[in-house]
């Protein structure tokens, strides 16, 4: 097992509930089916975060596949404070058995959550919008390796400041690609040209009018990636000398368009 792995392993003991950051435009493959065996069959709320940069209605297909076996998902766009609302009210509702069984004997108890997820995928960030509904620390405690430490959200949550990273299981290209798209494996893993060619023709595999649109460009029918990207290239004139159209600077700027969500709203997996 590896390390990062058995960190979550050590800190999933101490937690009721884990909550698994996955980023919308390809939650699939930011699935490493490996979690499941270190976290002792603790229930999960799946936040399909950057849900802003990805179409509602396949986060509604997704949202669906995940709400099994007694785990919960819901869309959020983790940087806005209102959302990390949701996943507060998530944690809850999946272990009210538990605050009810507590709650009959008279005793307030507070559930402790920690958030996992592959790199980039927004866990800080929901992790501060967590804080920062309260701004209590609660320190260390008894149990807890030193120097951790619990953040109180309110009377019945207390979830790790550290995110727990998880790297993702690369089964195959084409999810690797798609990691590398969002950002979620180092840019040096993959071939920055290659990689922008497979972004256009996943776009295109949802919708053709994306690239079209952002690039402001008409193509005919036979075109190829590559070709593709040089005509991006010209029409933004990246060029070289000799008027060379600069291909690693486009495939750049479209792996970086798609990234900040400059092209709207896509879905990968
Ligand atoms: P971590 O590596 O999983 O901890 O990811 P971070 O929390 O550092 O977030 C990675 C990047 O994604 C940052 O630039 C965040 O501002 C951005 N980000 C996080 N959540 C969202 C979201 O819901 N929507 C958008 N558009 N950006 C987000």
């Amino acid at each position: 097992m590896t390390k990062a792995l058995r960190l979550i392993e050590a800190n999933a003991g101490l937690c009721d509930v884990i909550v698994y950051v996955l980023d919308s435009r390809a939650p699939y493959s930011c699935l490493n089916p490996s979690l499941d065996s270190v976290i002792g069959g603790k229930p999960i709320v799946y936040a399909l975060n950057k849900a802003d940069l990805t179409l509602p209605s396949k986060l509604r297909d997704v949202a669906a596949r995940l709400t099994v076996r007694g785990n919960i998902a819901a869309a959020i766009d983790s940087t806005k404070s209102n959302d990390a609302k949701i996943v507060v009210s998530l944690i809850k509702r999946i272990c009210k058995a538990r605050l009810d069984k507590f709650a009959v004997k008279g005793v307030k108890i507070a559930l402790r959550a920690m958030v996992v997820g592959v790199p980039n995928s927004g866990k800080s960030t929901l992790i501060n919008n967590l804080a920062g509904l309260s701004k209590t620390v609660v320190g260390n405690r008894p149990g807890v390796t030193r120097g951790k430490q619990w953040v109180r959200v309110d009377d019945y949550l207390e979830v790790l400041d550290t995110p727990g990273t998880l790297y993702p299981k690369i089964e195959d290209q084409e999810t690797a690609y798609k990691l590398a798209a969002i950002g979620s494996i180092k840019d040096d893993v993959v071939d920055t040209n290659e990689l922008a060619v497979r972004v256009i023709k996943m776009l295109d595999g949802t919708d053709p009018a994306i690239i079209n649109t952002r690039y402001n460009i008409a193509r005919d029918d036979g075109i190829n990636g590559d070709e593709l990207v040089a005509m991006i290239a010209k029409k933004r004139g990246y060029l070289m000398q000799g008027g060379v159209a600069d291909i690693d600077r486009a495939s750049a700027a479209i792996v970086d368009d798609l990234r900040k969500g400059r092209l709207g709203k896509v879905f990968l997996d």
